[in-house]
């Protein structure tokens, strides 16, 4: 980054992903593979540099949502296996072959599409079968009346000469939550899964290299479930196991800088809206970031930022490319002091509470105005 230009900045702790990397791997069972997901810019951390260390570190596949972001990584040199989990238009068949990258299947009419046009290049396509167990998203449905057809269904799709049949998959709705029936809707949808996958290889025998479904919630909650591979995220980046079984550490710290101090008397109104008045003489820091960074403008007036010497609380709704902050108690802080927004001394959690929303959508709403800084070591 240039200093010059320090404003507001993302430093992403490479070591701490590839330390979340080891501690999930180290509770898999022998043998079962890592799909690392870095769907969204590996969650606003920047999905090249996560995949390479990934690759590095000798997880087994990546998870992307769409053609363009694994295109991103075949372009930027990554190698490994690479699953997209999101639809493809058949037109991109092609595309999908020649650069050898596996993709989700949800339903027969998307096979015999996708079969047809590896079939008119003279190629096969790799592919994971997607089952619907009951996230009602993507995925061919097979609960209740729809098992038998579901079943056929996937059948069908798997002998398809075209199609190569690697994987097949679901994603759990709840598994990141640890009440009894959220964990009993997770079995169910487990026991669903393992049942039609059964069917299919005894009625057609078809079966399958990677069976997978566990996501973060399911690998720390549901660790029996993890089958041929998991799919972790969120835990990558050092979040999801809030009672820290695993000891992750946060893969990113979003920081701003103090622009400006000023010295209000009581009753100043502050920031559009007039949101907010003071009712004392107050030492109020303009922040150098604002919505348009990512800081969500739902958080205003409800939320406090790590300085030095303390935590100052923001003040005023927060405008598009700054904020406020109230500095009275914090006599350390001054112009170009840096405030942490979450990372190590703010936690994610409390700010998405703030935002009313999950870190997910904090960590992806990082915007490209704001630099990545990597940290290697
Ligand atoms: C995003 C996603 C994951 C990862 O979810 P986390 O909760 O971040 O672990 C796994 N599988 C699928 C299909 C996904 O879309």
């Amino acid at each position: 980054m240039n200093d010059l230009q320090k404003r507001s900045w993302a430093e992403i702790r490479l070591p701490h992903i590839r330390h979340n990397y080891e501690a999930i791997r180290a509770t898999l069972p022998e043998g079962c593979r890592f799909m690392g997901i870095v769907k969204a810019d590996a969650y606003g951390h920047g999905a090249l540099p996560v995949a390479r260390l990934l690759q590095d570190a000798g997880a087994d596949y990546l998870g992307v949502s769409c053609l363009d972001e694994a295109l991103e990584l075949r372009q930027g040199g990554i190698h490994m296996p690479i699953l997209i989990l999101g639809h493809t238009p058949y037109e991109y068949t092609g595309e999908l072959i020649s650069h050898d990258i596996t993709q989700t299947v949800s339903a027969l009419a998307k096979a015999r599409e996708y079969a047809a046009a590896a079939e008119a290049l003279g190629k096969r396509l790799k592919v994971h079968i997607k089952l619907d167990t009951g996230m009602s998203r993507l995925g061919f449905l097979c609960a209740g009346s729809y098992f038998d057809t579901g079943v056929e269904n996937v059948l069908r799709s798997c002998l398809l000469p075209a199609l190569e049949p690697e994987g097949i998959y679901t994603h759990f709705a709840v598994a990141d939550e640890s009440d009894a029936d959220s964990q009993a809707y997770t079995r169910a949808q487990f026991d669903l899964f393992c049942r039609v996958t059964e069917a299919v290889r005894q009625r057609g025998g078809v079966s399958f290299p990677l069976r997978h479904c566990a996501n973060s919630g399911a690998v720390i909650h549901q660790p029996d479930m993890a089958l041929d591979m998991v799919r972790p995220g969120l835990l990558l980046y050092g979040y999801g196991d809030q009672d820290r079984p695993l000891g992750l550490r946060p893969g990113m710290r979003l920081v701003t800088t103090v622009s400006t101090i000023k010295f209000y008397e009581p009753g100043t109104c502050i920031s559009y809206g007039r949101r907010f008045t003071t009712d004392r003489r107050t030492r109020m820091g303009v922040l150098a970031i604002g919505y348009a960074d990512g800081l969500p403008r739902l958080c205003s007036n409800q939320c406090s930022f790590a300085v030095p010497g303390g935590f100052a609380p923001q003040r005023g709704n927060i405008c598009m490319d700054m904020c406020m902050a109230d500095l009275s108690e914090l006599p350390q802080v001054d112009v170009g002091s840096e405030v942490e927004l979450f990372g190590d001394r703010c936690d994610i959690y409390k700010l998405a509470q703030a935002a009313q929303t999950i870190p997910y959508e904090l960590l992806c709403s990082v915007s490209k105005r704001v630099p990545r800084v990597y940290i290697e070591a």
